[in-house]
């Protein structure tokens, strides 16, 4: 059942002795010394992480607990960053398998008198989910719909539910939960209740406490209670008897009606505001008393949710968005009233700063120029709801001629169709990630990044922000939320350096009194925290942090829960990430990253944003989809990294965190920031390695070229062998091949036999050892496809590209190899001349890798061959090529490097050439094998999950009809062997397609 909404409260109770203290004059940002006493009061109690019996609560754990126990230095090294500034390191971690499993948690919590910090996606920005306790991750198991009711539109869940994958279950049903946080793909419903998390459309749906019915919480003395709405009757009864819950709501019931006044007089009149506890919630006696919504936003410092009944809506019928360019930002902001008139779903604007991060991607850039003309200051894109998509047009019509006639914007474009719309939306979304790309030590920060005022005030507001900002000598993105007033504004800060720390606080301090000034909110969406609870006396007074003590004091009497957030908190500069005087590691490295100035800069490029933690689209992190293990977040690893560079961890416990790295390189594609964790990694076996030993294995797969060259004289031999039993298992004991997979077959005639040089040529090909020594037939596709369309092709004196070496940590000889290929290839390339490469792992081993692996005259070398290094699709769709029609239909698997590069559009535009043939992405994600990943005994099982998260299945289920094409060589042997389908190399298609007369002996 659906918990009853309305009916009268009472009011009745003992006098708030805070009440005396109300003061009704105007508001000023400084405390009124009759207040005094009461800032002086004593803080609440507070559990010590330092005088925890560890060892005992250990043993507890172990013996009362279904989850998993962790409490060694790489689980609280993972577990000591969310994404704001902040870290702590916590005593130990629980992943929670059960209900039961957090009530023990809980109660352990309070007979130990240990500090608990429960985390969902740990994206809290202000770092509310870090703690010095027990971390409690609900993440990875306790992530169930217990209940849906589509009729009644309500759903009951567990709070480690990720928001993406809630609202995908909901989808079939018409229906969402409405709070729309762009970190949906990775944000749980307990991390969104306990933030009070919203989104862009914030406008239209409100925050999350206006769509939470319900929630079972257990609280400080373990027991489990229903929050939900109540009548005055029901109120009555709630607040009888000496248990903890009925003097929770005594206490929020006095507090509601005696500070009232002060409750109107302080809480900023925004629609955006949720800092402090929400005391406003219960000041008015004529709506229903819900101490869920006092759960809601206080940051898990009241009690633990074990489940929440959350309210949905209907998917919107049809959307429609206008992008508005304007001069500046202030011009834009000053346009918002009047747009808000027209009744948007959001109005979200970008500024030059963050707009001019575009210009770092070709393909942004390009996306860009579809809606963007010139260089304008500021856009805003504006969304509209509708029935119909037919009712659109004109409310568009509309507010562009309101903007117009009132002279403000002067580019109107309108995005109709839904790709249109996803294009302005993926720009915005790309341009904040680059945004904060910064390689130097500045970076762009979060902490006061979260303010809101009314939309009104926001033009003149952001005016005086500004000054600040550049009073203080630096710089700052602007973007997000206009239609309510909340602007997300990083400015640019060095917090390893003193004055830079100083600048930090200085700020924080100086935007806190404007918020003040303008009657606004210090944080609009993403909580108080560590970096905004410092400002919360000032904020809503003395009278209401008091209240807030009494609320805190009362649900946690021995200070439990995520202590030193929302009230008594730390100064706002302790337990800084970094802080003055810390230097990032800069070990010698292959790899150069000079850019960054070390390589511990470029790792601590991560910001802990957690975009790596998402499982339903995209192909990062191919590991931590199937094992949901913070570890295998690309963040995890990069914080584990971090630490071994900087000595603070053993590299034996860091090679366990990189171990399921597929070196994919999807991370570097689809992280916001870039993070390259794949070459992190080899450069980390590398150093591994040379102190433990390069092991058989890597040294076999690492050098898969020679042991080809020696083999191919026996290849039918060799081939026959490795199929039998014995060699199998000799493989899976000596070198760790699993003996469930089967090897690509040697084939005795390498291409470079097979084909000759054309006299003159106009384009080169990248012989790799895979199409050499196994694959002759792709090399001859690719040849007679290229001669097909007129070109004429010669062998590039090439040698391996080094990619299994580089994915082996055999950087040494990686080096060798680049230097090898960069004296053989530069001529060509330094002429113009092109050199297509059929795999893109060698592609992107000459055009990515090896220009890193040099230096100097080297290295600009290696980039002049990098620039004529071009992946076969790349080049080929370029070309007129005559094919006669195939397969109805595609089904194209993409590489991970291939997309990493962004060359599957390619893949796509050439195939397409086929004659009335579809060509469908199966944006599969990463396929599990990743070159020798899956091979190995240690890694099938994940591979084969992996595989089977969306690639496998879809290609079982293809069309006898449909032709399934991925440039792979991993790729397709993985299809080969997990399902009865062939996967082709695309030149291998379209050479079957070619009309030409003639074959090739494979
Ligand atoms: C790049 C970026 C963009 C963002 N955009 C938005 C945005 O658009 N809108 C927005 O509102 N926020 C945004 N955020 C902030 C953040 O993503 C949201 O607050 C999000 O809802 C947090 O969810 P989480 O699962 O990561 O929570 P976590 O960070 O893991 O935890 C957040 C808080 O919830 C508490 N908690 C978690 N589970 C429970 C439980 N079961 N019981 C009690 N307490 C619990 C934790 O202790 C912690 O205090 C953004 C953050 C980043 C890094
Ligand atoms: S390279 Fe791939 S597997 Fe490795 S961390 Fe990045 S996304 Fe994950």
């Amino acid at each position: 059942m659906k918990p009853e909404r309305t009916s009268a409260r009472s009011t009745a109770g003992p006098r708030c002795a805070c009440s005396k203290l109300t003061d009704k004059r105007k508001i000023v940002p400084v405390p009124r010394p009759d207040l005094v006493a009461l800032t002086t009061a004593p803080p609440v109690p507070r559990a010590n992480a330092k005088l925890v019996d560890v060892e005992g609560l250990r043993r507890e754990l172990e013996a009362q607990i279904e989850g998993e126990i962790r409490f060694d230095a790489v689980s609280r090294a993972l577990y000591s960053t969310d994404a704001s500034v902040y870290r702590i390191e916590p005593l130990g971690v629980v992943v929670a398998k059960s209900r039961e499993d957090l009530i023990r948690i809980v109660r352990l919590a309070t007979r130990f008198r240990c500090p608990i910090t429960l985390r969902g996606g740990g994206t809290a920005q202000a770092g509310q989910a870090i703690g010095d306790g027990l971390q409690v991750d609900t993440s990875k198991y306790y992530n169930r719909i217990l209940e849906l009711n589509a009729e009644e539109r309500w759903v009951r869940v567990q709070p480690g539910i990720v928001l993406d994958e809630l609202n995908a279950a909901l989808k079939p049903h018409g229906l969402r939960f409405a709070p729309d946080v762009s970190t949906a793909s990775r944000a749980t419903v307990g991390g969104m209740m306990a933030n009070n998390s919203s989104g862009a459309r914030s406008v239209l749906y409100g925050k999350t406490i206006d769509h939470v019915l319900s929630q079972e919480v257990v609280l400080a003395d373990g027991a489990v209670v229903h929050f939900g709405a109540r009548d005055a009757a029901q109120l009555e009864a709630a607040m009888q008897g000496d248990t903890l819950e009925a003097e929770c709501y005594r206490t929020v019931a006095r507090l509601g009606a005696e500070c009232a006044e002060e409750i109107d007089r302080r809480f900023p009149k925004v629609l955006r505001r949720v800092g402090g506890y929400n005391l406003d919630e219960f000041t008015d006696p004529g709506r229903p008393f819900n101490m869920a919504r006092m759960m809601v936003g206080s940051e898990g410092t009241l009690g633990v949710v074990l489940e929440a009944t959350l309210n949905l809506v209907p998917l919107p019928k049809a959307k429609a968005v206008m992008v508005v360019q304007f001069g500046d930002l202030l011009e834009a902001l000053g346009a918002t009233p009047l747009i808000l008139r027209h009744g948007p779903s959001a109005v979200e604007v970008m500024d030059k700063f963050i707009l001019d991060h575009t210009r770092l991607s070709p393909t942004l850039q390009r996306v860009r120029e579809t809606f963007i003309e010139g260089e304008p200051g500021a856009i805003l894109c504006i969304e509209f709801h509708g029935d119909t998509s037919e009712s659109l047009p004109p409310r568009l019509n509309a507010c562009e001629r309101d903007l117009a006639n009132a002279g403000l914007g002067y580019r109107y474009h309108h995005a109709l169709d839904l790709p249109a719309q996803a294009r302005v939306w993926n720009l915005r979304e790309a341009a904040l990630g680059l945004s904060m790309t910064m390689k130097e030590d500045a970076k762009s920060l979060s902490f006061v990044e979260d303010t809101a005022v009314a939309p009104e005030k926001l033009r003149d507001y952001i005016e005086r922000f500004m000054e600040i900002v550049r009073r203080h000598g630096t710089s700052a993105g602007v973007y997000a939320h206009a239609s309510v007033g909340c602007l997300h504004v990083r400015p640019v800060v060095n917090m390893k350096t003193a004055e830079g720390v100083r600048k930090f606080e200085a700020i924080a301090s100086e935007v806190a009194d404007l918020v003040l000034e303008f009657g606004g909110a210090l944080s609009g969406e993403h909580g108080d925290g560590l970096v905004r609870s410092p400002f919360m006396r000032k904020m809503f007074g003395p009278v209401l942090y008091e209240a807030f003590r009494t609320v805190k004091r009362t649900f946690d009497p021995l200070g439990i829960f995520n202590p030193g957030k929302i009230v008594d908190s730390p100064p706002i500069t302790d337990n800084l990430r970094f802080g003055p005087g810390y230097v990032s590691a800069n070990p010698r490295t292959f790899f150069d990253y000079s850019e960054y100035g070390g390589m511990g800069a470029a790792v601590e490029m991560c910001s802990g944003l957690g975009a790596c933690r998402k499982t339903l689209e995209g192909s990062m992190c191919p590991s931590f989809m199937v094992t949901r293990e913070e570890m295998h977040t690309t963040r995890g690893r990069a914080g584990t990294l971090n630490k071994a560079l900087r000595n603070e961890l053993d590299d034996r416990d860091v090679y366990r965190a990189l171990d399921l790295c597929l070196e994919c390189r999807a991370c570097k594609a689809e992280c916001p920031v870039g993070v390259d964790m794949a070459r992190f990694k080899s450069e980390f076996l590398a150093r591994y390695w040379q102190t433990y030993g390069t092991p058989l294995h890597a040294q076999m797969l690492g050098n898969v070229r020679t042991f080809a060259q020696m083999g191919r004289p026996f290849a039918p031999l060799v081939n026959w062998a490795a199929e039998t039993g014995p060699v199998r298992l000799l493989n899976e004991a000596v070198f760790g091949i699993d003996r469930r997979r089967t090897l690509p077959a040697l084939n005795r005639r390498t291409f470079a036999s097979q084909k000759r040089s054309a006299p003159d040529p106009g384009v080169y090909f990248f012989n790799d050892t895979f199409t050499n020594f196994y694959d002759p037939h792709i090399g001859a596709a690719v040849w007679d496809v290229l001669e097909a369309a007129g070109q004429k092709i010669a062998f590039a004196p090439n040698h391996c590209c080094g990619r299994p070496l580089i994915s082996k940590g055999l950087l040494k000889q990686a080096r060798v190899q680049a230097q090898r290929n960069t004296k053989s290839l530069y001529d060509i390339a330094a002429a113009g001349k092109k050199i297509v490469f059929c795999e893109p792992s060698c592609l992107s081993a000459v055009r990515e890798d090896a220009p890193s692996l040099l230096r100097g005259e080297e290295q600009r070398r290696a980039q002049v061959v990098a620039q004529a290094s071009v992946l076969f699709e790349e080049f080929a769709s370029g070309l007129s090529i005559p094919l006669k029609p195939g397969p109805p239909k595609i089904l194209l698997h993409g590489h991970c490097h291939q997309k990493s590069m962004g060359l599957l559009p390619a893949a796509k535009t050439l195939l397409e050439k086929i004659p009335g043939c579809t060509v469908v992405d199966l944006d599969a994600g990463c396929c599990g094998m990743a070159g020798s990943f899956g091979y190995s005994k240690e890694h099938f099982e994940v591979s084969r999950q992996i595989g089977e998260r969306r690639l496998l299945p879809q290609v079982r289920a293809k069309d006898p009809s449909s032709a399934v094409v991925a440039a792979g060589t991993s790729c397709r042997h993985q299809i080969a062997d997990f399902t009865d389908e062939t996967a082709m190399h695309p030149a291998v298609l379209l050479r079957s397609l070619l009309k030409i007369e003639g074959d090739v002996d494979h």
